[in-house]
């Protein structure tokens, strides 16, 4: 079974603001047509899209590849019939026809309006009215209307493609949609449930709605770090923040702080922003014995800078001696006060090597880390 949709953008609406009609305006960084092009093309077999033809150089700044792209008329039906008579070369056999100005529809609408289709001669989402409703004149309320039975339509309306075509055909004057097509033909037109997010963006206020709800789709990053450092004379080690004593000192550049340098590098790749060695070069003679915390907090602030948040981050140490488990609620607590957020959501944890390996022999200390970053 072949579906089609038809995405009708020939309108020139512009209550939205702005100077361009609100289907090539920009929503989250994309024009508010890709959203909705890329909203119905997994469900769908093809896509036609119905322009005005001076935005045909709108259209290709998209991007996006459509099996019929064709110029629409002086009103909405007349672009629909543009859109059906490019199908209907090679017909499908059922056909959405979708406001351009709705980018948010969702799968599942789409997919109940397709199958409404294998018992119902046309379908078409909608939502029932939960204000109460008024007449009023003069800005002043003069009556009140009975909501019952009254429905906010929605898109997309699917159809069976040659009924909704000879509809159009037969057409003899101006129809408020494709339900209204269809049922002046006689075809019964089946109610599926609508959703608010599916709302048409008309208004400047819509694109505020429409930005928040986009806003659900949450950017997440994930990064992890990996450091290792050598032990030498001495009789303490830095480990996340804390000073700990102990018979040896770990060697390095810095203070040493393994735990801390992998949290840091963590935080880095989640930004896809190199490492500690990149931003802090050893070769540097300023970062000598620099204490760690220097570099967290630049990858927290570069972070910040960058839109994110560090949500949380998890380190492991790795290590025989010393014991990590006395000094986990202060690392934690230290680490918190350098990252600005919250002791909850850091977790420093130990392991030995079961005496295995470099870290086993008391050569030095590992540590692995996980910093997941928000989009703020
Ligand atoms: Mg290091």
């Amino acid at each position: 079974m072949k579906i089609a949709a038809i995405i009708v953008a020939a309108g020139r609406g512009t209550r939205a603001g702005g100077t361009l009609p609100k289907q090539w305006q920009m929503l989250r960084g994309q024009s508010v047509i890709s959203h909705t092009f890329n909203a119905l093309r997994p469900y769908v077999d093809e896509i036609c899209v119905v322009l005005r033809p001076d935005d045909q150089e709108r259209w290709e700044a998209t991007g996006l590849t459509a099996a019929h792209v064709v110029y629409g008329g002086a009103t909405r039906d007349a672009s629909v019939r543009a859109g059906l008579d490019a199908l209907a070369a090679q017909a499908p056999d059922r056909v959405l026809i979708h406001d351009a100005a709705r980018p948010l529809v969702s799968g599942a609408i789409i997919q109940a309006v397709i199958s409404a289709l294998d018992t119902s001669r046309a379908a078409a989402p909608a939502l029932t009215v939960t204000d109460a409703l008024w007449t009023g004149e003069n800005g002043l309320v003069n009556g009140t209307q009975n909501r019952d039975g009254l429905f906010r339509a929605q898109t997309p309306q699917g159809f069976h493609f040659s009924e909704i075509y000879q509809a159009h055909k037969d057409l003899t004057s101006p129809a408020a949609d494709d339900v209204a097509v269809a049922r002046a033909a006689g075809l019964d037109v089946a109610i599926i449930k609508g959703e608010e997010r599916n709302l048409k963006i008309t208004t400047k206020d819509d694109f505020e709605i429409a930005n928040n709800m986009l806003g659900f789709d949450m950017d997440v990053r994930c990064g992890n770090g990996y450091d290792v450092h050598r032990f030498g004379d001495g009789d303490h080690v830095w480990l996340c923040g804390i000073k700990v004593p102990h018979g040896r000192s770990l060697q390095g550049h810095s203070d040493a702080d393994v735990g801390m340098h992998a949290v840091t590098d963590a935080i880095y790749g989640a930004l896809g922003m190199g490492d500690i060695g990149q931003h802090f070069p050893p070769t540097d003679p300023q970062w000598k014995g620099a204490q760690s915390h220097i570099f967290l907090r630049h990858a927290v602030a570069l972070a910040e800078d960058n839109g994110y948040k560090v949500s949380n981050v998890d380190c492991t140490l790795v290590c025989e001696y010393p014991k990590i488990g006395p000094h986990q609620p202060a690392m934690k607590t230290a680490l918190a006060a350098i990252m600005g957020i919250g002791a909850d959501r850091i977790s420093v944890k130990a392991t030995t090597s079961e005496r295995l390996g470099f870290t086993g022999r008391e050569e030095g200390i590992a540590a692995i880390a996980t910093a997941t970053l928000v989009k703020s």
